[in-house]
Formats: structure tokens, sequence, C-alpha cells
């Protein structure tokens, strides 16, 4: 089975490519490069013994998506490309949508012509804003808070749509909450450009020497240490649930949406201290005001991917801590250029 994995070279992505390797599945990889690095193909090889294929391409590229397509026919797409940064998508809400939703209409137009009927799609848990209730749902009331959260939820609404046209697509939307930790090598992991926006890996470069402390944004909400509670999940995990996304996509047409997440939530406090166990060295941190646009608390039920996908996470935070430390203190500045 040939599965187009769109934005392959990014964080998930490429941990996904490799799980796909592992199972004798066959990824093609498209990516511009906007967010990541040519060197983890490499590094891909050196994990799996096998290069995977790779087109240089933009989504928005209908012609070259046509000639990539014709090169290497597809059975299937995971479809992670797309730009993340929520404060940059405050900043430049066009480029947000231009480069989310059009380009995923543009993809999907392509993958129309190449009659390729399958889909898995990168959502997140942000689709469901200031959530009432925890865990949450899949049925939970949507909502966004941020034009990259609206991004995603127009492109929700833009799948579900084109199922109804064309009943014979199945579209698989996966929510992902937060995901962390890296390949056990220490060959492969999350590589953010400039400051880090997100704490895992904030945390780890602070234990590595390149940040002097963790800001803490908050202390003050209705959580148990007043810090932010979120579900963080191993990204070999998140891999895993692709693949079985995959298997039951494929057997089933319609509409699918799961949360991908463990159903646990830790606080920042919770988060630094396992990352201080795992480093060997007390981490320091200061408290600032909360950041804008956070919510207090944020975890999933996943009993959905259970009882249907037959996944589940097994990771444990302090697995995700070990990952994520093994491939930063190898790897201090990420990946090479
Ligand atoms: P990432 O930035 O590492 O990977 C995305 C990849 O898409 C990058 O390699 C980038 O170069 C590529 N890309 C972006 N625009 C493109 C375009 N127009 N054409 C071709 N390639 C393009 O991000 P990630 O963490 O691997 O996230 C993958 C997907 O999962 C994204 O859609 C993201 O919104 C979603 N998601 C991520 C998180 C998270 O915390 N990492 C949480 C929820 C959802
Ligand atoms: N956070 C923090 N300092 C940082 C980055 C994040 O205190 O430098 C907190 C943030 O307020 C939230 C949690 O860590 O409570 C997870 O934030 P992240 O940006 O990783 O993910 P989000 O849930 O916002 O997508």
């Amino acid at each position: 089975m040939n599965v187009l994995l769109t934005g392959g070279t990014g964080y998930i992505g490429s941990h996904t490519c490799v799980r796909l390797i592992e199972l004798g599945l066959r990824p093609v990889l498209l990516d511009n490069f906007a967010n990541s690095k040519r060197a983890v193909l490499d590094r891909i090889e050196r994990v799996t013994g096998v290069r995977p294929l790779f087109f240089e391409a933009d989504i928005r590229d209908r012609r070259r998506l046509d000639e990539v397509l014709a090169v290497q026919p597809v059975d299937a797409v995971i479809h992670f490309a797309g730009l993340k940064a929520v404060g940059e998508s405050v900043q430049r809400p066009l480029t947000y949508y231009d480069n989310n939703v059009h380009g995923t209409c543009v993809l999907l137009e392509a993958l129309q012509a190449a009659e390729v009927r399958t889909m898995i799609f990168s959502s997140s848990a942000t689709v469901y804003g200031d959530a009432r209730t925890m865990p949450i749902v899949e049925d939970a009331p949507t909502e966004a808070t941020n034009p990259y959260g609206r991004s995603k939820l127009m492109i929700e609404g833009i799948l579900r749509d084109l199922a109804v046209a064309q009943p014979e697509w199945s579209i698989t939307l996966l929510r992902y909450f937060n995901p962390v930790g890296a390949h056990p090598s220490g060959a492969m992991g999350e590589d953010p450009q400039g400051i880090p926006n997100n704490l895992v890996p904030f945390i780890a470069q602070v234990a590595v020497g390149r940040r002097d402390r963790l800001t803490v944004f908050g202390d003050d909400y209705p959580t148990p240490d007043g810090t932010g509670v979120r579900d963080y999940i191993h990204v070999l995990d998140l891999a895993e649930g692709h693949v079985a996304a995959l298997q039951h996509g494929h057997r089933h047409p319609g509409v699918h949406v799961y949360n991908l997440g463990t159903g646990q939530g830790y606080s920042v406090l919770e988060v630094l201290r396992a990352f201080e166990r795992v480093c060997g060295r007390e981490l320091p941190y200061a408290v600032a005001p909360r950041r804008a646009g956070d919510v207090a608390s944020c975890w999933a039920d996943p009993e959905r991917a259970g009882r249907e996908l037959g996944w589940r996470a097994e990771r444990s935070l302090d697995r995700m801590c070990e990952d994520v430390w093994r491939w930063q203190s190898a790897n201090p500045t990420g990946y090479p250029e």
C-alpha cells in the first residue's frame, strides 16, 4: 500500500513514516520544507534502513501534485501539511487560510482527479476551544479561538461536505492533543525553528543550556497546582494511531472523528518535574502571567479510538521526556541544515 504523507518531513509526519516503513507499507513523502529540513530524510533512512520516496512540492501547486501522483500513484493520503503556530496565525491570518485551507482544497482536487478516496487529516484538540467538561469527547461543541484553529475547523467542514457529495470518500479526522516525545534512537525528534512555542521543546532547550529558564504561563488556573493541564501524547503512539486509522478508514467510507490522547492530564509543573527526573538536575523556571488564549485544562476521552480502532496510547510521561532528552542531548541544535 502506497501512502502519501503531505508534510512528511515534519515532526509527526516523519515519525509516522518510520512506523509505516516498519510495517512494510510504502510512504511517499511530500513537503515544501516550510518548517522542516531535508536532513530528516537521512535520519529516517538511518533509523529504518530505507530511504523513503520524497517529492519537494507545495500542496497549493496543482500542476506539481498531478505530476507527483502520476509518477507515484497512492492508495491513501495522510494530510499533515500545514502551518501550526497559533501566535503567527493571529498576526498573519491570510497566510494561514491560504496555506492550510486553500492548500487542502487544491490537494483534494488533485486526489479526486487521481481517484484517491481515503484521507486521514491532522486536526487538533484546539477545535474544542474552551471546553466546559473534561475529559473531552468527540461530540463536544467545537469553537475556534484563533485563525489556526479556525483553519482546522474549516477544513473539517470542507471534508465533511465532500463526503456528503461523494460518499465513496473515507475521511478520518484525527484530533491530536499535545504531541511530544521523539524516536527512542535519539536520531529524530521535534526541531522547532526559533524560540519554541510549546512547553516540552522549551524545557528541553533549558535542559541542554540553550535557554536560561522556563517561563510558566500562569499559576492561578483552577487546577491542582494552578498551572495549565494538558494531555501529552508520545509521537510514536500518535504514529500508531495513524496506522490504525488508515487500516480502518480503508474499509469504512464516510466521516470518522477520533481524539488521539492518553486520557490523562499533567500540569506544567508536573511535566517540568518529569523532565528533571530524566535529565538529572533541577531546571530553573519563573512564573509569568497567563498566555493569551490558553485554557486551564484540556484532556481527551480516547475511548472511541480504543473501541473502533483498537488503538490506545501506551507510553508514559517519563518515557516521553526520556526520548526527548535523548534526542535533544544528541542534537542540541536540532537537525543539520
Ligand atoms: P510540522 O511543522 O513539523 O510539520 C508540518 C509539515 O508541513 C512541515 O514539514 C512543513 O514544511 C509542511 N508544510 C507546510 N505547509 C506546506 C505546504 N503548503 N506544502 C507542502 N508542505 C507544507 O508540524 P507537525 O507538528 O508535524 O504537525 C503536523 C500536522 O498536525 C499539522 O497539520 C498540525 O497543524 C497538526 N497538529 C499538530 C500538533 C502539534 O502540537 N504538533 C497538534 C495538533 C495538530
Ligand atoms: N506553557 C508554559 N510555558 C511555555 C510554553 C507553554 O507555561 O513556554 C504552558 C501553556 O500555558 C500550557 C501548556 O504549557 O498550559 C502547554 O502549552 P503548549 O504551547 O505546549 O501546548 P498548547 O496546549 O497550548 O497547544
